[in-house]
């Protein structure tokens, strides 16, 4: 036997998920002819663009030849997929980002949980309380402390700037679960607070494409000053329905520094390229295709087709939540709707949704305690789904 990491005693067992599957599989064999219809899904359900199932299949064919195949990648990914993020995600938005800043993953949820990795043991770390729950668990396996920031309606679900000085602060915009989003003002504030206390923080952007409001960042480098004091990670998980071919890439600005604990300065942009050079092996070939079919003219309109389609959805779903009489978040620039329960808790909402009409969704108690009482909807089903979750929603006594 041997000693493990304590921080894995630290976690909170995530018995809510297995409950709420053990729950679906329950009503299923119980009801074997019911359809259950999901709006908790986080997975997407579109196809991938043309675009990029095209640029796989030539790519798949090169593979397939000795004069063309490739073996192992570049560390950071290949020059065509970085530059064609640099210019299209950053440079044509007037933003200052340069190729070797980018660093080219298998997708947000491995780069944001091992970020953490380059920082000090006892580093102090901010998170937002209901949060998407990779940020609090990569941190207490490495047996950090965490401060939970909460996000309430009356702060408009986002988080106020904390009075005590934190070392590492996690911020998701558009957000997973409230769908709402930081304006340019609030993401200043936050980007000063991490200059004052020479903080990092680590943006997440999954969902910056379903920003539609204009006036609302998309980057955190949309910010004067953010490169000295932000990482931002990105995915074409939800932009592209990348979920199951796995790509997305993080920003680490050469502006960013950490200190040594003989105070030297050193570039974190450098400490992450170490890292990847040790313990990642670079995302497939074929995959790094398809996500740079992403950014050609086909690619944009068919992403563009998608998010609409998920965004319509979201629209559809939050106009019947209304009608029924509740105050909605999100669904305006994010694939998530926020709401409060009228009676009892998220988890008894659940239920009754579940037994009355068949349809899943997920208890805002899952992302944290702030989101009890609360319940998200994803926009990610199919039209025809939507749909019919609608006329269900209609009928029944919630
Ligand atoms: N960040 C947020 C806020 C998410 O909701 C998700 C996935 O649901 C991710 C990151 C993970 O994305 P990826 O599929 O790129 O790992």
């Amino acid at each position: 036997m041997v000693a493990i990491n304590t921080g894995y005693l630290d976690l909170v067992p995530n018995y809510l998920f297995k409950d709420i599957a053990d729950k679906v599989k329950a009503l299923k064999a119980a009801n074997p002819e019911a359809e259950v219809i999901s709006l908790g899904i986080g997975d997407v359900t579109q196809p991938l663009p043309d675009a990029c199932v095209k640029a796989m299949q030539k790519a798949a064919a090169e593979m397939g030849s000795a004069e063309t195949m490739r073996g192992y990648g570049p560390d950071f990914g290949y020059a065509f997929l970085r530059q064609a993020i640099q210019k299209n995600d950053y440079a044509d938005w007037g933003i200052d980002v340069a190729e070797d800043e980018i660093f080219v993953s298998d997708g947000s949820k491995c780069d944001i949980s091992n970020i953490q990795e380059i920082f000090a043991a006892d580093a102090k770390v901010g998170i937002t309380n209901p949060v998407y729950p990779v940020y609090r668990d990569s941190n207490i396996m490495a047996g950090r402390k965490i401060t939970f920031l909460p996000c309430r309606e009356e702060n408009g679900f986002i988080p106020e700037i904390p009075k005590e000085k934190l070392d590492i602060v996690y911020l998701c915009s558009p957000n997973n679960p409230t769908g709402t989003a930081f304006t340019k003002e609030e993401l200043a504030k936050w980007v000063a607070y991490a200059k004052e206390n020479q903080a990092v923080i680590i943006f997440d952007a999954a969902y910056k494409e379903y920003i539609t409001d204009a006036s609302l960042p998309k980057s955190i480098y949309e910010i004067a000053g953010a490169k000295e004091v932000a990482i931002e990670s990105r995915s074409f998980s939800k932009t592209a329905g990348f979920t199951g071919l796995r790509c997305g890439y993080m920003v680490v600005p050469k502006e960013l520094k950490g200190f040594t604990p003989a105070g030297e300065e050193i570039s974190l942009n450098q400490l992450w390229g170490r890292r990847m050079a040790t313990k990642f092996n670079g995302v497939s070939y074929v995959t790094q295709r398809a996500a740079e079919a992403i950014f050609s003219p086909e690619g944009k309109k068919e992403v563009a087709e998608t998010i609409r389609y998920y965004m319509d959805n979201a629209k559809i779903l939050k106009q019947a939540l209304e009608d029924m009489g509740y105050k909605v978040f999100g669904g305006e620039n994010a694939p998530y709707l926020w709401f409060k329960v009228k009676n009892g808790s998220s988890e008894e909402f659940f239920a009754r949704l579940l037994n009355q009409a068949f349809l899943v969704c997920t208890p805002g108690n899952g992302f944290g305690s702030e989101g009890e009482g609360y319940i998200r909807f994803t926009a990610f089903g199919t039209r025809e789904n939507t749909q019919k979750a609608i006329e269900r929603l209609q009928k029944v006594v919630l």
